[in-house]
């Protein structure tokens, strides 16, 4: 394989990179160390912010798993491992689970071994993509070898949507459900400044200047990306008002810049 090693830039920060380092990973460098501690400064809250991103995650994953059955998914903005991966969540309740990762960062793709270790019931497999081509990933030779298209398939878009600016954004996540078939899902994560927006216009003001401009949404355009879909309770919320477990106790509103929710297509 072309080395992934010739596109890592040291010199700039990277999203993948900078979550990498907030969540606690080894897989980052300086100038993601520097932009970090510079958001951080900006909002102390962003490591709950993130944590908790992680975390709908964990449990949007073992819902489609455990709750509606799902045995294939589609993950695009995968971010760097971080144990459990989606797919460690998703074959611990069915060992059978396919999991297609999707990431358009050279350093993922770097470390993409560790995503690649499914049990031996179930298959993973990474695409080197970017999600403005969503034609790359569903014609991709890793989608059609994994994914039966007669079968519900759970698209994972999380932690990656304030990535994917306007007037695009919509339309791109509709691509990539079109081919799945009805009962399939979405689960998203979406930022917003609803809940601090002093404190998230700073960190989004941290990021442009880092190269990473980024999109945050009100609740309503939040809503739009599941319009006719049939939205799983409690509907759209931040993320740690959905379904949330003992971890979730006394987090507060004003630490998380994230809706998320997952829906099933009718
Ligand atoms: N989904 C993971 C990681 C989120 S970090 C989680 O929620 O824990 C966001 C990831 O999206 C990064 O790895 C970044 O490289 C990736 N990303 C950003 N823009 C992208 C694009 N246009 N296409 C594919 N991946 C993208």
């Amino acid at each position: 394989m072309h080395g992934a090693g010739e596109r890592i830039d040291t010199s700039t920060a990277h999203s993948a990179r900078v979550y990498d380092y907030i969540l606690g990973g080894k897989d980052h460098y300086l100038v993601d160390i520097e932009a970090g501690d510079a958001m951080c400064r900006h909002w102390p809250a962003l490591p709950v912010h993130m944590l908790e991103n992680r975390r709908f995650m964990h449990r949007a994953g073992r819902f489609l798993a455990e709750e509606q059955g799902v045995r294939q998914f589609l993950d695009v903005g995968t971010g760097l491992p971080t144990a459990p991966n989606l797919h460690e969540v998703v074959q611990s309740v069915a060992p059978e689970s396919r999991v297609v990762y999707v990431d358009n960062d050279p350093i993922v793709l770097a470390h993409a071994r560790a995503l690649l270790q499914s049990s031996p019931e179930g298959a993973t497999a990474y695409v080197d993509a970017d999600m403005h081509d969503p034609d790359a990933i569903l014609d991709s030779p890793q989608f059609r070898a994994l994914v039966d298209l007669d079968e519900p398939v759970g698209l994972m878009v999380i932690g990656i949507l304030h990535f994917i600016l306007p007037p695009d954004d919509r339309s791109l996540v509709r691509r990539l459900l079109e081919p799945l078939p009805s009962g399939s899902f979405l689960a998203l994560t979406i930022g917003t400044a609803d809940f601090a927006p002093e404190e998230i216009g700073r960190v989004a003001e941290e990021y442009a200047r880092q190269g990473m401009p980024m999109a945050l949404r009100d609740l309503p355009t939040a809503t739009s990306f599941f319009e006719g879909m049939e939205l799983m309770e409690p509907g759209v919320t931040q993320v740690h008002k959905w379904r949330p477990g003992p971890e979730q106790d006394g987090i507060e509103d004003r630490a998380i810049a994230m809706y998320g929710a997952v829906a099933r297509k009718k």
